[in-house]
């Protein structure tokens, strides 16, 4: 790794040089401390890296280096769903995507060819030539997978998650509700939208239901493995 950010410094070096650009000793320090963190970092994360290695260096003037490092594809800008705006390396002929855990926040990378393949088939099918793209996927990473129990109030359930109500912890107000929408043990719900306020929108049974928070602390569920598609399935 060492060599090749040497490689890869010594290239910025002569891009920026050969430009007559200005604070050029500044910029090369920027483009090492960054070439040795593996993660994908915000300005911030920078700031304070750069910080600890006695680099004392404004943030816009930070901004201003990662923004020349991105023009002459030394780094790539990304932002994920929900998150700050990160920057990674970018080697050339290399190419990755992305698993992004939607509660802690991480950040996995990934590399299939047969995935690549595909994306390229499925562009030409439709007469597309492929120039880019990318592949994310979100969900819950192993660690936060771990955390949580096998049972768990409705509210607590993911935006995206096929889950299997187990049983209904209020009095007869709440199971007469609950039969009220058609809400039975063993059914399998989809959440459509749970934002951790207000309503929670389900699909069931072909139907997009709203439950209210209260309810949904009283209904719990267990993670389903079956195919969110049978919430409507027609056949
Ligand atoms: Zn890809
Ligand atoms: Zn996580
Ligand atoms: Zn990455």
């Amino acid at each position: 790794m060492g060599n090749s950010n040497y490689f890869e410094k010594t290239n910025f070096r002569t891009l920026v040089e050969e430009n007559g650009h200005d604070k050029i000793q500044d910029r090369l320090n920027i483009i090492d401390v960054f070439l040795g963190i593996e993660n994908h970092i915000t300005l911030e994360d920078l700031y304070r890296i750069l910080k600890e290695k006695g680099y004392n260096y404004e943030p816009e003037f930070i901004r201003r280096s990662m923004k020349q490092m991105v023009d002459l594809g030394f780094a790539q800008k990304k932002q994920f769903e929900g998150q700050p705006i990160r920057y990674e390396h970018r080697h050339l002929g290399k190419h990755h995507d992305h698993l992004i855990c939607t509660k802690c926040g991480k950040i996995v990378e990934f590399a299939n060819d047969d995935m690549e393949r595909l994306q390229l088939e499925i562009a030409a099918q439709s007469g597309f030539h492929m120039l880019q793209h990318r592949m994310e996927i979100y969900g819950l990473c192993s660690d936060c997978l771990k955390e949580r129990t096998l049972l768990m109030p409705l509210a607590m359930a993911k935006t995206g998650e096929a889950v299997v109500v187990q049983e209904i912890a209020g009095g007869k107000t709440a199971r007469s509700r609950m039969s009220d929408m058609g809400l039975r043990t063993g059914d399998l719900i989809e959440i459509i939208n749970n934002t951790g306020q207000g309503r929670i929108i389900l699909g069931h049974d072909c139907t997009r239901l709203a439950i209210g928070r209260g309810i949904a602390q009283k209904i719990m569920v267990s993670l389903s493995d079956k195919d969110r598609e049978t919430v409507c399935d027609t056949s």
